[in-house]
């Protein structure tokens, strides 16, 4: 018997799955929608054919579940079911669909477990309809904060009412902790959403950590001014000190390993072409795998942004205004994942996440670990996100060799 194109099946899955979406270009399928409706119906489907027993939480996260022997412990996989507005078709759900086909590929094999598995589709990871996301993961851990529920989208509807609308019991969710000792560790899959992997010529790339953030906001003020007759020596220009700290930010990140700063939002004032700018209002955001590096360059980028209004004599307004720690992946999983990708380990290539994934919040709950696809040219969150049917096929067989041997590695549990 020949084995089934376990790529071509996942590239056939996600189509059926991307048609679940909102009309227009690419994939938009919010929480809690008709469109998160269907995906969970055609998730079922996929689930019972890879013969898992499916349930959905009073999180929204739909649950494929085989059972291991009487009372033995659950390896969770999976991902996030939701897309940006107009997003791809890989996205998180890749995450879902691929777990799937690695056990249908040892079920062929004739393998059992001695465990139990679960593949998770979360629903709401993006946190684009309400402003807040991770529910799922969140509720599992036990950190889902209940206050979120009253959060709003923006037709006015809370995200409680979302969720009972959508048939769910938001008031169960403290019941969804789950018990440390009883999960092995979660693993996820995910498009690496940049061309790190696609430039080493690697189909998939094993996660080390998710990148810790901050973000600052920052208000240079100068004086606004005529562009005709104020001479330059005598100028307070808000935007030349932007610029400079938006050099500054950069030079500091290409001399610095593991480190990222961006500056992504930038509004002027007046903001005409004949005024010099008299205030200029940025973000900074900085992240690094480590939370050392990261915490070291917002307080170096502080400093400079001081010096900087000093000597052009404008008035500066600095503060961080949110902060995420990095979020390690487990050692023992790195390891397995690495030698699922290269058979002896050696030469898997290992990167940092530098976007937040389910697996950040899943943490809080059991060792996690990430696998990474390449995309094509790193595009995602935008209708021409692709993954390859051959990477997809690279990763259901790593997976499915993550799944054999996930057994004979050490076993993190309550210590
Ligand atoms: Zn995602």
């Amino acid at each position: 018997m020949t084995e089934p194109d376990w790529g071509a099946m996942a590239q056939d899955w996600l189509a059926r799955l991307a048609r679940c979406s909102e009309p227009g270009p690419g994939v938009t399928r919010l929480p809690f929608t008709p469109e998160h409706r269907a995906a969970l119906e055609v998730l079922t489907d996929m689930m019972q054919q890879a013969g898992l027993r499916v349930s959905l939480d009073a999180a929204g996260t739909l649950i494929g579940r085989l059972d291991g022997p009487r009372g033995a412990p659950a390896l969770l996989m999976g991902s996030h079911q939701d897309s940006v507005r107009e997003g791809g078709a890989y996205d998180g759900i890749m995450g879902v669909v691929l777990p799937l086909l690695a056990l249908m590929k040892l079920r062929e094999g004739g393998v059992r477990l001695p465990f139990a598995i679960e593949v998770l589709a979360f629903a709401d990871e993006e946190g684009v309809r309400f402003p807040t996301a991770l529910m799922g993961p969140r509720a599992l851990a036990g950190s889902f904060d209940m206050a979120a529920l009253e959060l709003r989208d923006r037709d006015g509807v809370t995200l409680r009412a979302a969720m009972e609308g959508f048939g769910l019991a938001p008031g169960e969710i403290p019941r969804l902790k789950r018990d440390p000792a009883q999960v092995m560790g979660w693993i996820e899959t995910h498009l690496e959403q940049g061309p790190v992997l696609q430039q080493a010529g690697t189909s998939l790339g094993i996660v080390t950590a998710i990148c810790g953030i901050e973000r600052h906001s920052i208000t240079l003020t100068g004086q606004a001014a005529h562009g005709g007759t104020v001479p330059m020596h005598l100028r307070r220009d808000a935007l030349a000190g932007a610029a400079e700290l938006t050099l500054a930010a950069e030079d500091l990140a290409r001399a610095t390993p593991d480190l990222l700063a961006t500056v992504g939002a930038l509004q002027l004032r007046p903001g005409v072409v004949n005024a010099v700018p008299g205030e200029a209002v940025m973000t900074l955001e900085i992240r690094s795998p480590s939370d050392r590096v990261r915490e070291a360059a917002g307080t170096e980028l502080t400093q400079r942004a001081r010096e900087i209004a000093q000597h052009r004599n404008l008035g500066l307004d600095m503060s961080r205004s949110y902060a995420q720690p990095a979020t390690p992946c487990a050692p023992e999983i790195v390891t397995l994942l690495s030698q699922a990708v290269t058979e002896d380990g050696q030469g898997a290539m290992h990167l940092p996440s530098g976007a937040t994934h389910d697996a950040s919040a899943m943490a809080d709950l059991c060792p996690v670990g990430m696998l990474f696809t390449d995309c094509r040219d790193g595009i995602s969150h935008h209708p021409d996100e692709y993954v390859s049917p051959r990477s997809m096929s690279d990763a259901i067989e790593a997976l499915a060799r993550v799944i054999r041997h996930y057994d004979e590695a050490p076993l993190h549990s309550a210590d």
